[in-house]
């Protein structure tokens, strides 16, 4: 039987502070209608928690377009779209790790295939396209961050804790924390035990220092029966578990505009 007794711990010393743990959801890599995306979709209609997906906008299909459009009309029930990259193409050489806006190529270049890939989203999933980055494999060249507000971003959307909510002007960072697969070794799910506590580490951190939400972050194509299992056992339980608010990325990227 796995356990979710580290998590309930870590909720209650959210409850006896009187706050609200914030957790959001975030699958990458989307670019067509699939088996493993119904399968995505269907696990977050029946649970009705909120998912975004970050879609790659150079492979982006019509037919992903349709199929959450459709989703919209028959379920009611509403998919936010973020930006993931251009192509997703990997620029640098061995032995710096993979990136597609590291420093390799003229900033000039990486943000004009931003701009590119952002229209290409706005014209496919209209406004349910949010001006909001996700850099493939969670990195981006810190030179390209102040000009990403210059283009139309919003938010940002890595991996880890976050140093800043705001990491230039205009900017809102809002990250994930727990990986559900181990692309090092076997690229398999990572396990219950150790998501779970990936899971609990990014909540005490942000509970203790940054007070940000918590991500946890999905890949529909490359999950195992493992990952799987997790994530509805995951959604089912923050469902039900008091003092957790499961946001959707439309309301965490608009809340600073909100609070301002
Ligand atoms: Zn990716």
């Amino acid at each position: 039987m796995s356990s979710w007794q580290a998590l309930d711990d870590e909720i209650a010393h959210w409850r006896d502070a009187g706050r609200d743990a914030e957790l959001w959801w975030r699958d990458d890599d989307a670019a067509d209608a699939s088996p493993a995306l119904d399968r995505l979709l269907e696990l977050s209609v029946e649970a009705a928690v909120p998912l975004a997906l970050a879609v790659v906008p150079a492979q982006a299909t019509p037919a992903l377009a349709a199929r959450l459009a459709d989703m919209q009309t028959h379920d009611g029930f509403v998919v936010d779209v973020l930006q993931h990259g251009y192509t997703h193409a990997n620029h640098a050489l061995p032995p710096d790790k993979k990136s597609e806006l590291g420093p390799h190529r003229p900033a000039m270049l990486v943000l004009g295939e931003l701009g590119t890939g952002r229209m290409a989203l706005e014209r496919l999933f209209a406004e349910r396209a949010l001006p909001v980055l996700v850099p493939p494999w969670n990195r981006i060249a810190p030179a390209l961050v102040p000009a990403l507000p210059e283009i139309g971003f919003t938010g940002l959307s890595t991996f880890a804790a976050r140093r800043r909510a705001e990491p230039v002007k205009r900017l809102l960072q809002v990250n994930t924390h727990v990986d559900l697969i181990d692309w090092k070794d076997r690229r398999a799910f990572v396990g219950h035990d150790a998501a779970v506590a990936a899971l609990v580490e990014a909540l005490r951190h942000s509970r203790s220092a940054t007070g940000e939400p918590v991500g946890l972050l999905s890949h529909h194509l490359a999950m195992d029966e493992g990952a799987w299992d997790f994530l509805r056992s995951f959604v089912g339980k923050a469902k039900k578990l008091p003092g957790v608010k499961l946001c959707s990325a439309r309301d965490l990227f608009a809340s600073r505009e909100a609070r301002v």
